[in-house]
Protein backbone atom coordinates (compact mmCIF):
# COMPACT_ATOMS: atom_id res chain seq x y z
CA UNK A 1 0.00 0.00 0.00
CA UNK A 2 1.21 3.30 -1.16
CA UNK A 3 1.64 5.62 2.06
CA UNK A 4 -0.25 8.35 2.60
CA UNK A 5 -1.19 11.08 5.34
CA UNK A 6 -3.99 11.92 7.64
CA UNK A 7 -5.79 14.23 8.64
CA UNK A 8 -9.12 14.83 11.24
CA UNK A 9 -11.37 17.81 10.37
CA UNK A 10 -12.77 19.98 13.20
CA UNK A 11 -15.25 21.23 11.54
CA UNK A 12 -16.80 20.73 7.09
CA UNK A 13 -14.92 23.93 6.39
CA UNK A 14 -11.65 22.59 7.26
CA UNK A 15 -12.09 19.48 5.48
CA UNK A 16 -13.51 21.65 2.15
CA UNK A 17 -10.10 23.43 2.58
CA UNK A 18 -8.33 20.45 2.60
CA UNK A 19 -9.66 18.81 0.05
CA UNK A 20 -8.78 21.87 -2.11
CA UNK A 21 -5.42 21.58 -1.08
CA UNK A 22 -4.74 18.21 -1.85
CA UNK A 23 -7.01 17.77 -5.12
CA UNK A 24 -7.50 14.36 -7.09
CA UNK A 25 -4.88 12.76 -4.26
CA UNK A 26 -7.20 13.46 -1.42
CA UNK A 27 -10.19 11.21 -0.08
CA UNK A 28 -12.63 11.40 2.38
CA UNK A 29 -12.65 9.04 5.15
CA UNK A 30 -15.78 8.38 6.88
CA UNK A 31 -16.46 4.91 8.29
CA UNK A 32 -13.50 3.32 6.58
CA UNK A 33 -15.80 0.52 6.10
CA UNK A 34 -15.68 0.07 2.40
CA UNK A 35 -12.34 2.61 2.01
CA UNK A 36 -9.99 0.92 3.78
CA UNK A 37 -10.50 -2.58 1.83
CA UNK A 38 -10.23 -0.50 -1.23
CA UNK A 39 -6.97 0.46 0.37
CA UNK A 40 -5.82 -2.80 1.09
CA UNK A 41 -6.42 -4.14 -2.11
CA UNK A 42 -4.35 -1.59 -3.93
CA UNK A 43 -7.73 0.08 -5.94
CA UNK A 44 -7.44 3.46 -4.30
CA UNK A 45 -3.96 5.75 -3.57
CA UNK A 46 -4.79 8.48 -2.10
CA UNK A 47 -1.92 10.61 -1.08
CA UNK A 48 -4.36 11.64 1.98
CA UNK A 49 -7.31 10.81 4.06
CA UNK A 50 -9.55 13.44 5.33
CA UNK A 51 -11.68 12.10 8.36
CA UNK A 52 -14.96 13.83 8.59
CA UNK A 53 -16.07 11.77 11.56
CA UNK A 54 -15.28 14.19 14.25
CA UNK A 55 -17.42 17.08 12.60
CA UNK A 56 -20.05 18.43 14.67
CA UNK A 57 -23.43 18.06 13.06
CA UNK A 58 -22.96 15.77 10.41
CA UNK A 59 -24.62 12.84 12.52
CA UNK A 60 -27.87 14.71 12.87
CA UNK A 61 -31.44 13.11 12.13
CA UNK A 62 -33.97 15.73 12.40
CA UNK A 63 -37.54 16.31 11.38
CA UNK A 64 -37.83 18.80 8.69
CA UNK A 65 -41.40 19.35 7.33
CA UNK A 66 -42.33 16.35 5.44
CA UNK A 67 -38.46 14.75 5.46
CA UNK A 68 -36.21 13.33 7.27
CA UNK A 69 -32.66 15.26 7.08
CA UNK A 70 -30.18 12.67 8.07
CA UNK A 71 -26.22 14.28 8.27
CA UNK A 72 -23.60 12.31 6.43
CA UNK A 73 -21.68 10.86 8.87
CA UNK A 74 -25.02 9.79 10.76
CA UNK A 75 -24.12 5.43 11.55
CA UNK A 76 -26.13 3.17 9.40
CA UNK A 77 -26.98 1.78 13.05
CA UNK A 78 -28.19 5.09 14.65
CA UNK A 79 -30.68 5.17 11.54
CA UNK A 80 -31.90 1.32 11.92
CA UNK A 81 -32.39 2.53 15.69
CA UNK A 82 -33.79 5.86 15.68
CA UNK A 83 -37.63 5.75 16.87
CA UNK A 84 -38.01 9.10 14.69
CA UNK A 85 -36.78 7.07 11.55
CA UNK A 86 -38.58 3.82 12.08
CA UNK A 87 -42.10 5.68 12.88
CA UNK A 88 -41.53 8.31 10.05
CA UNK A 89 -40.05 6.25 7.07
CA UNK A 90 -40.27 2.13 7.91
CA UNK A 91 -38.65 1.59 5.13
CA UNK A 92 -35.52 2.90 5.83
CA UNK A 93 -35.06 1.45 9.23
CA UNK A 94 -36.02 -1.69 7.86
CA UNK A 95 -33.86 -1.70 4.91
CA UNK A 96 -30.70 -0.51 6.40
CA UNK A 97 -30.84 -3.61 8.74
CA UNK A 98 -29.71 -5.80 6.03
CA UNK A 99 -26.53 -4.05 5.65
CA UNK A 100 -23.70 -6.47 6.39
CA UNK A 101 -23.93 -7.22 10.24
CA UNK A 102 -24.28 -5.28 13.32
CA UNK A 103 -20.47 -4.06 13.26
CA UNK A 104 -20.58 -3.00 9.92
CA UNK A 105 -23.24 -1.15 10.23
CA UNK A 106 -21.93 0.38 13.94
CA UNK A 107 -19.48 2.11 12.26
CA UNK A 108 -20.29 2.52 8.72
CA UNK A 109 -22.24 5.88 7.76
CA UNK A 110 -25.47 6.90 5.72
CA UNK A 111 -23.19 9.14 3.30
CA UNK A 112 -20.25 6.36 2.84
CA UNK A 113 -22.66 4.22 1.36
CA UNK A 114 -24.30 6.53 -0.65
CA UNK A 115 -20.81 7.84 -2.42
CA UNK A 116 -19.43 3.99 -2.31
CA UNK A 117 -22.34 3.10 -4.40
CA UNK A 118 -22.14 -0.51 -4.47
CA UNK A 119 -24.53 -1.91 -7.25
CA UNK A 120 -25.96 -4.19 -4.48
CA UNK A 121 -26.50 -1.94 -1.29
CA UNK A 122 -29.65 -1.48 0.10
CA UNK A 123 -29.34 2.64 1.20
CA UNK A 124 -29.12 4.27 -2.16
CA UNK A 125 -31.52 1.50 -3.35
CA UNK A 126 -34.36 2.96 -1.07
CA UNK A 127 -33.25 6.75 -1.30
CA UNK A 128 -34.04 6.16 -5.02
CA UNK A 129 -37.55 4.68 -4.20
CA UNK A 130 -38.14 7.40 -2.14
CA UNK A 131 -37.30 10.19 -4.13
CA UNK A 132 -34.90 11.70 -2.00
CA UNK A 133 -32.08 13.93 -1.86
CA UNK A 134 -28.44 14.80 -1.22
CA UNK A 135 -26.93 17.82 -0.17
CA UNK A 136 -23.35 18.52 -1.49
CA UNK A 137 -21.10 21.55 -1.37
CA UNK A 138 -17.17 22.05 -2.17
CA UNK A 139 -17.40 25.36 0.20
CA UNK A 140 -18.39 27.58 -2.65
CA UNK A 141 -21.60 26.49 -3.68
CA UNK A 142 -24.19 24.03 -2.43
CA UNK A 143 -26.37 21.72 -4.54
CA UNK A 144 -29.06 18.96 -4.30
CA UNK A 145 -29.05 16.20 -6.25
CA UNK A 146 -31.91 13.48 -6.62
CA UNK A 147 -30.50 10.24 -5.81
CA UNK A 148 -32.02 9.05 -9.34
CA UNK A 149 -29.28 11.09 -10.52
CA UNK A 150 -26.59 10.47 -8.14
CA UNK A 151 -25.32 7.04 -9.03
CA UNK A 152 -23.88 7.11 -12.54
CA UNK A 153 -22.97 2.96 -12.53
CA UNK A 154 -21.37 0.27 -10.32
CA UNK A 155 -18.66 2.11 -7.47
CA UNK A 156 -19.70 5.74 -9.33
CA UNK A 157 -21.11 8.91 -8.63
CA UNK A 158 -22.07 11.94 -9.84
CA UNK A 159 -19.73 13.51 -7.38
CA UNK A 160 -17.77 16.18 -8.21
CA UNK A 161 -13.84 16.54 -7.09
CA UNK A 162 -13.47 18.85 -4.12
CA UNK A 163 -17.20 17.75 -2.98
CA UNK A 164 -18.61 16.42 0.46
CA UNK A 165 -21.91 14.77 0.98
CA UNK A 166 -23.28 16.39 4.15
CA UNK A 167 -27.16 15.14 3.99
CA UNK A 168 -29.70 13.29 2.42
CA UNK A 169 -33.55 14.26 2.78
CA UNK A 170 -35.51 11.44 2.84
CA UNK A 171 -39.69 12.18 2.64
CA UNK A 172 -41.72 10.54 5.28
CA UNK A 173 -44.39 7.90 4.12
CA UNK A 174 -47.30 9.59 4.02
CA UNK A 175 -50.00 8.09 6.25
CA UNK A 176 -52.05 6.25 3.28
CA UNK A 177 -48.83 4.96 1.98
CA UNK A 178 -47.59 1.03 3.13
CA UNK A 179 -43.93 -0.18 2.71
CA UNK A 180 -42.05 -3.44 1.67
CA UNK A 181 -38.33 -4.74 1.41
CA UNK A 182 -37.15 -8.07 0.23
CA UNK A 183 -33.71 -9.11 0.08
CA UNK A 184 -32.48 -12.35 -1.22
CA UNK A 185 -28.41 -13.20 -0.10
CA UNK A 186 -27.31 -17.15 0.50
CA UNK A 187 -26.15 -16.03 3.76
CA UNK A 188 -27.89 -12.86 6.53
CA UNK A 189 -25.37 -10.14 5.99
CA UNK A 190 -24.35 -11.03 2.60
CA UNK A 191 -24.74 -8.47 -0.26
CA UNK A 192 -27.64 -9.30 -2.00
CA UNK A 193 -27.95 -11.27 -5.22
CA UNK A 194 -31.14 -9.10 -5.70
CA UNK A 195 -33.35 -6.65 -3.79
CA UNK A 196 -36.55 -4.80 -4.20
CA UNK A 197 -37.81 -1.85 -2.25
CA UNK A 198 -41.41 -0.59 -2.71
CA UNK A 199 -43.93 1.94 -1.23
CA UNK A 200 -47.55 1.90 -2.28
CA UNK A 201 -51.22 3.00 -1.70
CA UNK A 202 -53.74 0.45 -1.81
CA UNK A 203 -57.54 1.01 -2.81
CA UNK A 204 -59.10 -2.70 -2.11
CA UNK A 205 -57.07 -4.95 -3.00
CA UNK A 206 -55.55 -2.68 -6.29
CA UNK A 207 -52.81 -0.84 -6.37
CA UNK A 208 -53.46 2.75 -6.60
CA UNK A 209 -50.13 4.15 -6.83
CA UNK A 210 -46.63 2.52 -6.51
CA UNK A 211 -43.08 3.42 -6.12
CA UNK A 212 -40.66 0.52 -6.93
CA UNK A 213 -36.81 0.28 -7.12
CA UNK A 214 -34.22 -3.15 -7.20
CA UNK A 215 -30.47 -3.60 -6.59
CA UNK A 216 -28.40 -6.31 -7.52
CA UNK A 217 -29.21 -6.97 -11.17
CA UNK A 218 -27.40 -3.66 -12.86
CA UNK A 219 -24.60 -0.73 -12.08
CA UNK A 220 -26.90 0.30 -9.08
CA UNK A 221 -30.45 0.61 -8.08
CA UNK A 222 -33.13 1.01 -10.43
CA UNK A 223 -35.85 3.02 -10.35
CA UNK A 224 -38.68 0.54 -12.57
CA UNK A 225 -41.17 2.85 -14.20
CA UNK A 226 -42.38 0.46 -16.81
CA UNK A 227 -43.36 -2.43 -14.11
CA UNK A 228 -44.79 1.00 -11.89
CA UNK A 229 -46.87 1.68 -14.56
CA UNK A 230 -48.11 -1.65 -15.44
CA UNK A 231 -49.03 -2.72 -11.65
CA UNK A 232 -51.25 0.77 -11.15
CA UNK A 233 -54.62 -0.38 -10.95
CA UNK A 234 -53.61 -4.22 -10.76
CA UNK A 235 -54.81 -6.56 -8.52
CA UNK A 236 -52.16 -7.32 -5.78
CA UNK A 237 -52.54 -11.44 -6.66
CA UNK A 238 -52.01 -10.81 -10.51
CA UNK A 239 -48.85 -9.11 -10.10
CA UNK A 240 -46.63 -12.71 -11.30
CA UNK A 241 -47.65 -11.84 -14.78
CA UNK A 242 -45.94 -8.57 -15.07
CA UNK A 243 -42.54 -9.65 -12.67
CA UNK A 244 -40.47 -9.40 -15.68
CA UNK A 245 -40.91 -6.36 -16.37
CA UNK A 246 -39.21 -4.56 -13.51
CA UNK A 247 -35.70 -5.54 -15.57
CA UNK A 248 -36.84 -3.45 -18.13
CA UNK A 249 -35.22 -0.45 -17.65
CA UNK A 250 -31.48 -2.38 -17.01
CA UNK A 251 -29.31 -2.00 -19.62
CA UNK A 252 -27.54 -5.23 -18.92
CA UNK A 253 -28.22 -7.67 -16.08
CA UNK A 254 -25.06 -8.83 -14.52
CA UNK A 255 -23.54 -11.91 -14.07
CA UNK A 256 -21.91 -13.28 -10.70
CA UNK A 257 -22.22 -17.06 -9.74
CA UNK A 258 -25.67 -16.55 -11.22
CA UNK A 259 -26.63 -16.51 -14.58
CA UNK A 260 -28.08 -12.87 -15.54
CA UNK A 261 -31.59 -14.87 -16.05
CA UNK A 262 -31.90 -15.93 -12.63
CA UNK A 263 -30.88 -12.60 -11.34
CA UNK A 264 -33.55 -11.00 -13.13
CA UNK A 265 -36.10 -13.93 -11.83
CA UNK A 266 -35.12 -12.81 -7.90
CA UNK A 267 -35.33 -9.61 -8.93
CA UNK A 268 -38.91 -9.68 -9.89
CA UNK A 269 -39.58 -12.49 -7.10
CA UNK A 270 -38.65 -10.23 -4.15
CA UNK A 271 -40.70 -7.75 -5.74
CA UNK A 272 -43.55 -8.92 -5.85
CA UNK A 273 -42.86 -10.12 -2.28
CA UNK A 274 -42.28 -6.59 -1.09
CA UNK A 275 -46.01 -5.63 -2.60
CA UNK A 276 -47.67 -8.55 -0.73
CA UNK A 277 -46.02 -7.60 2.48
CA UNK A 278 -47.24 -3.48 1.75
CA UNK A 279 -50.42 -4.98 1.13
CA UNK A 280 -50.81 -7.15 4.29
CA UNK A 281 -49.52 -3.86 6.52
CA UNK A 282 -52.34 -1.95 4.87
CA UNK A 283 -54.93 -4.66 5.57
CA UNK A 284 -53.40 -5.25 9.20
CA UNK A 285 -53.74 -1.33 9.99
CA UNK A 286 -57.37 -1.53 8.49
CA UNK A 287 -58.41 -4.30 10.58
CA UNK A 288 -57.08 -2.52 13.70
C1 LIG B 1 -18.06 -7.24 6.03
C2 LIG B 1 -18.80 -6.13 5.33
C3 LIG B 1 -20.08 -6.39 4.84
C4 LIG B 1 -20.79 -5.38 4.19
N1 LIG B 1 -22.04 -5.66 3.71
C5 LIG B 1 -22.76 -4.69 3.11
C6 LIG B 1 -24.09 -4.92 2.63
O1 LIG B 1 -24.63 -6.02 2.76
N2 LIG B 1 -24.74 -3.89 2.04
C7 LIG B 1 -24.16 -2.65 1.88
O2 LIG B 1 -24.79 -1.75 1.34
N3 LIG B 1 -22.92 -2.40 2.32
C8 LIG B 1 -22.20 -3.37 2.93
N4 LIG B 1 -20.94 -3.10 3.38
C9 LIG B 1 -20.38 -1.74 3.14
C10 LIG B 1 -20.83 -0.79 4.25
O3 LIG B 1 -22.18 -0.44 4.09
C11 LIG B 1 -20.00 0.51 4.27
O4 LIG B 1 -20.25 1.06 5.51
C12 LIG B 1 -20.32 1.57 3.25
O5 LIG B 1 -20.28 1.07 1.97
C13 LIG B 1 -19.30 2.70 3.33
O6 LIG B 1 -19.54 3.50 4.44
P1 LIG B 1 -18.36 4.09 5.29
O7 LIG B 1 -18.95 5.08 6.19
O8 LIG B 1 -17.59 2.98 5.89
O9 LIG B 1 -17.51 4.88 4.17
P2 LIG B 1 -15.99 4.84 3.80
O10 LIG B 1 -15.55 3.43 3.60
O11 LIG B 1 -15.22 5.65 4.76
O12 LIG B 1 -16.04 5.61 2.41
C14 LIG B 1 -16.58 5.01 1.24
C15 LIG B 1 -16.37 5.96 0.05
O13 LIG B 1 -17.21 7.10 0.18
C16 LIG B 1 -16.44 8.31 0.25
N5 LIG B 1 -17.15 9.14 1.24
C17 LIG B 1 -17.59 8.72 2.46
N6 LIG B 1 -18.32 9.69 3.04
C18 LIG B 1 -18.33 10.74 2.19
C19 LIG B 1 -18.94 12.03 2.24
N7 LIG B 1 -19.72 12.43 3.26
N8 LIG B 1 -18.74 12.87 1.18
C20 LIG B 1 -17.97 12.48 0.14
N9 LIG B 1 -17.39 11.27 0.04
C21 LIG B 1 -17.58 10.40 1.04
C22 LIG B 1 -15.04 7.87 0.64
O14 LIG B 1 -14.06 8.77 0.17
C23 LIG B 1 -14.95 6.52 -0.06
O15 LIG B 1 -14.64 6.68 -1.41
C24 LIG B 1 -20.21 -4.08 4.01
C25 LIG B 1 -18.92 -3.83 4.52
C26 LIG B 1 -18.23 -4.83 5.17
C27 LIG B 1 -16.85 -4.54 5.70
Amino acid sequence: MKPFEYERAGDIGEALELLRAHGPGARILAGGQSLLPMLNLGLYEPDILIDIGSIPRLSDIEVSGDALVIGAMTRQRSVELDDTVRSRQPLLADAIGHVGNTRVRNIGTVGGSIVHNDPAAELPLVMVVLDANYELTDGVSRRKVKAEDFGVGSFETSIREGEVLTAVEVPTLASDWRWGFREFSYRPGDFAVAAAAVIARFEGNELAEVQVGITGVGGGPVRCASFEEAATGRSVDQLGEIESLVTTEVDYVMEGLESSEYRAHIAGVMTTRAIVDAFERSREDNRS
